[in-house]
Order: structure tokens, then C-alpha cells, then sequence
């Protein structure tokens, strides 16, 4: 007879572990789902109304509206910001597909525009080279919004994309997926624009335990609008006042997200500490570290380092027992869905091209220790001493390197 083999286990030194971040608050995290059990109600109930007003104080927002998942919440705010069938809508491609996926399930036409090469979030300069574009045309279609995403947790540079969306009438709705508790000026991620939209998928920095989503607003018609959409339209009675969806966030959900918003303070502090040994200890060795902006706070979902020759990185760390990630190998312009169809703004996506080529998410979740995180550095150090590793002057914006030079 064979021994049946185990399952390997999961590796603890990886991007993220929502396991750990569970079994670090489990016996509270019981505790609110057996109250849920035991009370009944599954859905809209009294754990998400209070969850709703915890996550808007948390913000400094006026409203908060729990959903089914950070896609939908993404769509219903931008429907509720008056976006649909004949609009445009300004976003970037390198980033989770949802993003690109919530303007088309609203009904609008997607354009992409590049990013900084520096913190891979929206250029500013290329939104107001799109809108200045498209202006005066209705094709595309008219163009009605923007959404700026906070990738990573690194914010975008939010006052200056409000800005120019300001001048040209632009709805902002921001894609928070990756950046509760992220800021800029002191002002939180979420609260800049008409409306945000917030993800708590396991991995997030706040992590339900199955899909759930918010949008915020400082708006209350825009939360009530919000409040219709996800179940079919109603409104105060069960009777449909538009086309609406079925996206309720649930019960058990909605109380794990209460355990768990507590302690998101406390989490993402660590992720801080982390990164800054990252940041510390990479310091020197070439590769391109995401870079720190004054006046904002970037909540580090990810830490994500650049070199072209980040297969390799990547197959060396797996040696050693450390699991990266790429996060977003395919940029959302090319994934075959939207090649070839999707709009591109002016001055085109060559940065996220080449970003998608060099990008690697390393270990970063609160459950690590700041001696995994000098492990995970020390190796990568010793990497980028070995001699098949890229020179330091080969990184970075100064040297482009070439399409396809990456292995
Ligand atoms: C996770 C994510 C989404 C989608 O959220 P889901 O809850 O998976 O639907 C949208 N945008 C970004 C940037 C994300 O990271």
C-alpha cells in the first residue's frame, strides 16, 4: 500500500497568508460568526449596517455601503456617479483586470492611459493629455469619468488627477481595492474622490473570508443610489426603481471585516515597519524600490521591486523557500479580452509594458517577522552580488531596456 502523500504546506514566507492573518484573530473571529450563526439573518443585516458605519468612520467618510465584491462596488459607483451606455472612462492598464472590467460592466468604454515610471500609478500628465484628447469627441464616447487606482497601496498623485478632473467636469472614482488606509496631505484613500471602491478579498489589507466590497462617499444620494443598485433597484419596498443587481454583502462577512478592522491600524503599521527593512536593506543594490512620496502614505498591499531579470530573482528565492509573485504579468491592454479593441490614451502604454516585465511582489503580510522580511532581503542581496545578476545602472527609467531583453 502507498502512503498517501500530505499535501505540501503552505509556504509562510510568500505575498500574502490569509490563514495566518485568520488564526492570528481566531478566537475573536469564532466568536463573531457564531453570534452570526446563532442570530439568524445571513444578509443585510446588523453586522453590515455596523460594519458600514465602522469602515466610513475608519475613513473619515460620511457612507460606507457593503457589496457583494470590490468589482461591484467599482461598477455601482461608477453608475451612481451617472456613468454608463456612450461614456468614457479614464483608467490605467497596469493593474488588476476588475478594474478595466467595472467601467465596461457600467456600460462605458474603457481608456487607458500610461503610468509614472517611477510608482507605476496614473500619470497624471497622460490623463490630461486623454481628456484633452477626447474632449471635444464623442468617440470613444463622452467622457464622463476617472479612476485613479491606488496600486500596491501606493496612492496615486491624487490632487493633481482631481485637478484636472475638476476643470473638465470629471467624475473621480477611485480604486481602493489594494489601499485601505492608504492617504495623501492626510486626506485617506477613498476620500478624494465623488466615490471609491473598496475590495476586501482575502488578500487585502483588510481580508474577509470569502468576496465582499464597499464603496464610500461623502455623497448621501450617491450612497442611497448605491444602496438600490445592489439589490435589484429597490428602494424603501421591494419594488424596482432601475435595473439593478444582486450584490449584498453578507452577514458573516460583514463580522469577520468587524474583528479585522480593528486591528487594520496595527497590521498595516507593521507592513510600514517591514517594508522600510526592505527598503533599508535593498537600499545600494540597483534594483528599483517603490519609491516614497512625501505627504503620502502608501499602505505597502504589496512590496513591489523592479529588475529585468526578475525570472531569475524569482527562480533563486524559490530556491531558498520564498514565494514571490507577479503582479500583473499581462497588462490589461493585452490580456486577449481587450487586445486589439481596448482604448489607449494619448502617448501610449510602453511603462506598464515594461513594468509588466519586471515587476515582483515579495513577502510582506503582517504575520511576518522583521527577521523573514531581513532573510528575504539578505538573499536577494546575495543574489544581486552573484554574477549572472543585471548591473545596477541596467534598472531604472535612465537605461531603458530593450522589449523582449527580459528572459
Ligand atoms: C482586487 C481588486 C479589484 C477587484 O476586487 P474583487 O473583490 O476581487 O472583485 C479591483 N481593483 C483592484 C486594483 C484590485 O486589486
Amino acid at each position: 500500500m502507498t502512503r498517501r502523500a500530505r499535501p505540501a504546506p503552505r509556504p509562510r514566507l510568500a505575498p500574502a497568508d490569509p490563514g495566518a492573518a485568520y488564526r492570528a484573530l481566531q478566537h475573536a473571529i469564532d466568536r463573531a460568526v457564531r453570534r452570526v450563526l446563532r442570530r439568524g439573518v445571513y444578509i443585510l443585516g446588523p453586522e453590515v449596517a455596523a460594519f458600514e458605519r465602522e469602515f466610513a468612520a475608519y475613513l473619515g467618510a460620511a457612507r460606507a455601503v457593503g457589496v457583494a465584491t470590490g468589482t461591484d462596488a467599482l461598477t455601482l459607483a461608477l453608475r451612481a456617479s451617472g456613468v454608463g451606455p456612450g461614456d468614457a472612462v479614464v483608467t490605467v492598464s497596469h493593474t488588476a483586470v476588475a478594474t478595466v472590467a467595472a467601467i465596461e460592466l457600467a456600460g462605458a468604454v474603457p481608456v487607458l492611459v500610461d503610468v509614472d515610471p517611477d510608482d507605476l500609478t496614473m500619470d497624471p500628465e497622460r490623463v490630461d493629455a486623454a481628456v484633452r484628447a477626447l474632449e471635444r469627441s464623442t468617440r470613444p464616447g463622452r467622457l464622463r469619468a476617472v479612476v485613479p487606482v491606488a496600486l500596491y497601496g501606493q496612492p496615486p498623485d491624487l490632487p493633481a488627477i482631481c485637478a484636472i478632473a475638476a476643470r473638465h467636469g470629471l467624475a473621480v472614482v477611485e480604486d481602493c481595492a489594494q489601499a485601505h488606509g492608504a492617504a495623501v496631505d492626510g486626506r485617506a484613500a477613498g476620500r478624494w474622490g465623488r466615490a471609491a471602491a473598496f475590495s476586501f478579498y482575502p488578500t487585502k489589507n483588510l481580508g474577509a473570508v470569502g468576496d465582499a466590497g464597499a464603496v464610500v462617499t461623502d455623497d448621501p444620494a450617491l450612497a442611497e443610489r448605491v444602496r438600490a443598485l445592489r439589490q435589484y433597484g429597490w428602494r424603501d419596498a421591494p419594488v424596482s426603481h432601475e435595473l439593478g443587481v444582486n450584490s449584498r454583502l453578507d452577514e458573516l462577512q460583514a463580522a469577520v471585516l468587524r474583528v479585522k478592522l480593528r486591528h487594520l491600524e496595527a497590521a498595516t503599521a507593521r507592513r510600514e515597519r517591514l517594508a522600510a527593512i526592505y527598503a533599508a536593506r535593498l537600499a545600494g543594490t540597483g534594483l528599483a524600490l517603490p519609491p516614497r512620496h512625501a505627504g503620502r502614505r502608501h499602505v505597502f498591499h504589496q512590496y513591489v521591486i523592479r529588475t529585468p531579470r526578475r525570472d531569475a530573482l524569482r527562480a533563486f528565492l524559490h530556491g531558498h523557500g520564498v514565494e514571490t509573485q507577479v503582479h500583473y504579468p499581462v497588462p490589461v491592454h493585452l490580456h486577449p479580452a481587450y487586445a486589439g479593441r481596448v482604448v489607449v490614451g494619448p502617448g501610449g502604454l510602453d511603462r506598464t509594458e515594461r513594468a509588466c516585465r519586471e515587476v515582483v511582489s515579495l513577502p510582506i503580510h503582517p504575520e511576518l517577522t522583521a527577521a523573514d522580511i531581513e532573510r528575504v532581503a539578505d538573499l536577494i542581496v546575495a543574489w544581486t552580488r552573484t554574477s549572472d545578476a543585471v548591473p545596477a545602472a541596467a534598472v531604472g527609467r535612465a537605461c531603458p531596456v530593450a522589449p523582449g531583453a527580459a528572459p
